[in-house]
């Protein structure tokens, strides 16, 4: 493939970085890069503005605290709503979902979402800590998800949105439904680098921030592997 440069931002790593979310941003850029794609990564931390004009925006998890503040940076950055206006793609996980939304709870208090999907999160009865799995949109066309969840939100999803999966293992949004969809836009609760266990998630950014309706495959052992052992483990609980 001989293509323009794929400019890939990582949205405040110093604040949404807590669980190994980089990785999503790796996954992405090798795959990319493996189809012969050129990437720009750009790492934009929260006391910089972040660029308007890229093809993906990854924002990651993260604990309440660092969760408000980025909130109230990306709110008053305005930029990557900006960019998703003109078409760009958007992978956002736990605390980087729900702040997407209208609102959030984080140290008890309502925070106002950045209002980029039609979600609004509050607080659960417990934690969710464990195994995620459920059955992707069909309209989507993807394997089952897989990948591990730890947060204290439960996400309502408005008419605007559609869930990106049906769950079958833990609660996602709220142990019927987990993340959501519109546009370009992925949330998902699956945690950290959750593109390492659901590569077809990072070929589906790929695709739409490509305009490719289709990408060459590539070499998945690993992450079958991996998925697998994972599937298994919930199919048998012990
Ligand atoms: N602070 C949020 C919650 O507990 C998000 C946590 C996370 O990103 N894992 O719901």
């Amino acid at each position: 493939m001989s293509e323009s440069t794929l400019r890939l931002v990582w949205v405040y790593p110093d604040l949404l970085s807590t669980y190994g979310d980089r990785g999503n941003l790796l996954i992405l850029a090798r795959r990319a890069q493996q189809r012969g794609l050129p990437v720009e990564i750009v790492e934009v931390r929260s006391d910089r503005p972040l660029p308007a004009t890229a093809d993906i925006y990854l924002i990651g998890g993260g604990e309440d605290g660092p969760q408000a503040l980025a909130a109230q940076r990306l709110i008053a950055d305005g930029g990557m709503h900006r960019a998703v206006n003109q078409g760009a793609a958007v992978l956002a996980v736990c605390a980087g979902y729900q702040l997407l939304g209208t609102s959030f709870y984080a140290k008890g208090a309502r925070c106002h979402g950045l209002n980029m999907i039609d979600i609004s999160s509050d607080r659960g009865p417990s934690r969710a800590v464990g195994e995620l799995a459920g059955e992707i949109d069909p309209r989507l066309g993807l394997p089952p998800l897989s990948g591990f969840e730890n947060h204290g939100g439960r996400t309502h999803l408005g008419p605007g949105v559609s869930p990106l999966a049906r769950v079958t293992t833990g609660i996602g949004n709220d142990g019927q439904t987990e993340g959501a969809w519109h546009g370009k836009i992925v949330g998902t609760y699956s945690h950290g680098p959750a593109l390492s266990r659901n590569p077809a998630i990072a070929d589906l950014l790929l695709r739409w921030a490509t305009g490719h309706d289709r990408l060459p495959a590539l070499d998945d052992t690993w992450s079958d592997r991996l998925r697998g052992e994972r599937m298994a483990a919930v199919a048998r609980p012990a």
